[in-house]
């Protein structure tokens, strides 16, 4: 794991292999967190990684943590 502290990020693919991410930019106290995929965004103050791992599995159904598996083997 990168450790950066001002930002960092959260990506996930979804079922058709696509990878999205969510970048953690930190604002002062907050926290902003931004999507690539669809330009959204929000501030959060505790968890933002939380949210921006709700944010990728409600919009764009992306579940799989890249850094969690192995490369599937195809
Ligand atoms: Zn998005």
């Amino acid at each position: 794991m990168p450790r950066d502290n001002s930002t960092s990020k959260v990506s996930r693919w979804d079922g058709h292999g696509r990878e999205h991410v969510v970048r953690v930019r930190r604002t002062g106290v907050q926290r902003t967190i931004s999507c690539d995929t669809c330009g959204w965004r929000r501030g959060a103050q505790f968890l933002p990684w939380l949210k921006a791992e709700e944010h990728l599995a409600e919009a764009h159904q992306a579940t799989v943590d890249p850094s969690a598996t192995r490369q599937p083997s195809r």
